[in-house]
């Protein structure tokens, strides 16, 4: 079996609050033998269980970066019972660059999990990631955001999962992120996701969408902060209160919710983030790119709900994802 490459530059077991690198070799023309380094710092206290905390692992989505540096930076590891592993920029290529995917091999990081030690540059991290760091951690919070190319509404989420004692402990963890919206999420194509790889690990896991357009708002900053304190607090990790407003439990029951483009064209959008819709109410129009003086095309809800997500971007390409409908539970 193949080591990985990957090797910590600081120790992941020592109390204290350490701060430095996973480092990938990574032979190139500007640099023969030079790395890869992925951030990372490790946070160690008293007794108690280890929470792993990773955000970048799609590159151009930043609420979690922006609350795993502030975390990062300010946690006292005096305050901690247990262990906090930071990530803030899980795909540091891509997060260098503002991309979803590795400008190095094009990897879509949370689509190669479980990984390989003798892959791709993005194989490697998820690789290491998988099994090193993921066996250490009793919960998981993975932090995701729409990127460039999707805005949501603010959510945290859990999976349906064959285990209901652990789909049980992770809808307790989502509850307890306290993010204005909470989701039983339903995955377009689970294969290789970081989440499944973790879920299927055992653990705790939660995962989120806090926003999108390839960049964030003071809000969307505010839910990702909290919920981590609230997150670390609810795992036993952290002393003190949480801080709760209350959180809108949302469902996706099933592949109705999403709303895929058959045609490309100019985005008209129907109705904004957070509308309620009927099934059958056209949520976008797509009027022609190429010409003028043509109708355009509805694009409508397949179920009453929410609007939850939608593209950002202004032109649709065919086959993109243009809206999200979750249902509000009863
Ligand atoms: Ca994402």
């Amino acid at each position: 079996m193949t080591v990985s490459p990957v090797s910590p530059t600081i120790p992941l077991d020592a109390k204290g609050a350490h701060h430095g690198f996973l480092r990938l070799p990574h032979s190139r023309d500007d640099s023969a033998w030079g790395s890869v380094m992925i951030p990372i710092s490790v946070i160690s206290g008293g007794q108690g269980p280890t929470a792993l905390l990773t955000g970048g692992n799609h590159g151009d989505e930043y609420e979690g970066p922006i609350a795993l540096q502030d975390l990062a930076s300010t946690l006292d590891p005096a305050m901690i019972n247990g262990r906090v592993i930071i990530l803030p920029m899980m795909n540091l290529p891509a997060f260098a660059v503002g991309r979803r995917c590795s400008p190095i091999d094009g990897g879509n990081m949370n689509r190669c999990f479980p990984g390989r030690p003798d892959g791709t540059v993005t194989q490697k991290i998820a690789h290491f990631i998988a099994t090193e760091l993921v066996p250490m951690a009793d919960i998981v919070l993975d932090y995701h955001s729409g990127g460039r190319t999707l805005d949501f509404l603010p959510f945290a989420a859990a999976h349906i999962l064959p285990d209901k004692g652990q789909e049980a402990k992770c809808v307790a963890a989502m509850k307890a992120f306290d993010a204005p919206y909470s989701m039983q999420m339903l995955e377009i194509d689970n294969v290789g996701m970081f989440d499944t790889e973790v879920e299927s690990q055992g653990k705790v896991f939660v995962t989120t969408e806090l926003g999108g357009g390839g960049t964030s708002t003071a809000a969307s900053v505010a839910v990702a902060r909290k919920g981590a304190r609230n997150l670390l607090i609810h795992a036993g990790i952290l002393e003190g209160a949480p801080e709760t407003a209350g959180s809108v439990m949302l469902d996706m029951p099933d592949a109705r919710c999403f709303v895929f483009s058959e045609h490309p064209g100019l985005l008209e959008p129907m109705v904004d983030l957070g509308a309620t819709v009927e099934e059958g109410q056209p949520i976008a129009r797509l009027w022609p790119a190429d010409r003028s003086g043509a109708p355009p095309r509805q694009l409508c809800a397949r179920l009453s709900g929410l609007l939850t997500a939608r593209h950002f971007p202004g032109l649709v390409a065919m086959g993109d994802c243009v809206g999200v409908i979750a249902q509000p539970r009863a």
